[in-house]
């Protein structure tokens, strides 16, 4: 038995794929699009080195985030046949993120294709379509929790909710070749204790695994608590109100938009705040909130006794849900104090590009940071306090202060994800350590070794481990 690691590794974060081989069996866990690297993507998330799409036996997906489903469309353009596993949440969120990730390759390549045939050049195709994510719908089967199901030859699976986005999971997985069982574990994102809406994560107390894939993207530092960043959040709206200034805020549409809209709303009902406008500027966030209702049976207690009462729409009257982009565009020529949620997190594309090249070169105006952006993103040159910026091809000053919450993140810190492996850590697995940049991911390895005296491996792109 072996797995191939073919993304979210060698200090990667993004493009989380694994192959999994067995005498009997090829299934895939995850397949992601690499993100931040700007035109590079495009190279990295064509090369699906072993991954031959028509000769898998199935395709596991751990959730709806683009940096774990991004790259399926590539894989039905190339042939893909079998069915893909995940929760029925995890089927609307990621039908949803793929649509869009298509009518945005979609329009990139037509845009290019404009330039190029004004300099005499052939057309290019995009990596993908509407019509390769179509194909991806019929291959979808909803999978519940906590249930063991097998999905190919002598390979079974169990989903367990990893209290990351609605309908996020881990994954076990048991593996049968030649009398031999083995268990894997995916952690895949691990979630955070004690967020909006979502349960904890799952903790896999009673599963003896021989390998765990552990994600380590916050693995070298814990977060701002949760009281402490919701503070300096009511903070940094408090002051944008008294100076009658914008505050942008570059959210996930999925996730962290409604986490954001549950805290504004919490600080609205206990009259912290005022009430004033909040422009959600982003169809697919929009999308995506209605899905978190259609989604309810997958909340915590308190979310789902809020949700029961209807409370959140009593709490955001003021929430203004912009569809078109005439209406996004005339929030340019306002300059009232209002708070614009848009995407795309990492600032790469989306709507929320355009609120910062109107925007960041004016003083008072608060940029949000809420998320993680991967090196070389605009979020992340935000983050690292860029004097200025390339915007479509303009420089822009930064004069707008930006401020990072990072305990709003949906992942967790270094002490929840050692929470996390505790349980499986005792019956002394291999451990590999996938979905972070270097520093944190050796930074984790030696938390992993110091606590439980376990070795931790950092595998690289490509890698393949034997077991
Ligand atoms: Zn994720
Ligand atoms: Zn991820």
């Amino acid at each position: 038995m072996r797995i191939t690691t073919c993304g979210a590794s060698g200090g990667e974060v993004t493009g989380s794929c694994y192959l999994v081989e067995t005498a009997r069996a090829r299934v895939l866990v995850d397949c992601g699009a690499f993100q931040g690297h700007g035109p590079k993507d495009d190279a990295l998330n064509a090369d699906l080195g072993p991954v031959a799409p028509a000769s898998l036996d199935a395709v596991v997906l751990t959730h709806a985030h683009l940096d774990h489903c991004g790259r399926l469309p590539i894989l039905a353009r190339r042939g893909l046949a079998c069915p893909v596993h995940c929760t029925e949440a995890t089927i609307d969120f990621a039908t949803l993120v793929i649509e869009d990730a298509a009518r945005i390759q979609e329009s990139d390549t037509a845009r290019e294709n404009k330039y190029r045939r004004r300099e005499g050049k052939p057309d290019i195709e995009p990596p993908f379509t509407r019509d390769d994510a179509a194909r991806l719908r019929p291959l979808a089967r909803g999978v519940p929790y906590l249930e063991w199901r097998e999905i190919a030859p002598g390979v079974s699976v169990r989903f367990s909710d990893a209290g990351h986005i609605l309908g996020s999971s881990h994954v076990e997985m048991r593996l049968e070749e030649a009398g031999a069982t083995r268990t894997v574990v995916f952690s895949a994102d691990i979630g955070r204790w004690n967020t909006p809406f979502l349960r904890d994560p799952t903790l896999l107390t009673s599963t003896k695994a021989d390998v765990v894939f552990m994600e380590s993207t916050y693995g070298d530092r814990d977060h701002r608590s949760q009281d402490e960043t919701i503070r300096e959040f009511r903070e940094i709206i408090e002051k944008a109100i008294w100076a009658k200034e914008k505050i942008l805020i570059p959210a996930f549409a999925i996730g962290r938009t409604q986490h954001i809209l549950f805290h504004l709303a919490e600080m609205v009902r206990s009259g912290v705040l005022p009430e004033f406008p909040i422009y959600l500027d982003s169809p697919m966030a929009i999308k995506a909130t209605e899905l978190y209702a259609k989604h309810q049976d997958l909340f915590d207690q308190h979310a789902a006794d809020l949700a029961r009462r209807r409370q959140f729409s009593r709490d955001l009257r003021h929430l203004e849900f912009l569809e078109s982009v005439e209406q996004s565009q005339a929030l340019n020529d306002r300059h009232e104090c209002c708070i614009v949620i848009a995407g795309s997190g990492m600032c790469e594309g989306g709507r929320i590009v355009h609120h910062l090249r109107h925007n960041l070169w004016r003083k008072g105006v608060s940029v949000v940071m809420v998320g993680y952006a991967s090196a070389g993103s605009l979020g992340r040159q935000l983050i690292d306090r860029a004097p200025e910026v390339q915007i479509h091809r303009r420089t822009i000053p930064v004069r707008a202060t930006i401020h990072t919450l990072g305990g709003f993140s949906a992942h967790a810190g270094q002490t929840e994800l050692l929470r996390w492996l505790e349980p499986l850590a005792a019956h002394k697995p291999r451990v590999f350590l996938t979905h972070g940049e270097d520093k944190p991911r050796t930074a984790l390895a030696a938390a992993i070794k110091s606590r439980f005296g376990v070795e931790a491996s950092l595998p690289g792109r490509f890698e393949t481990i034997e077991f």
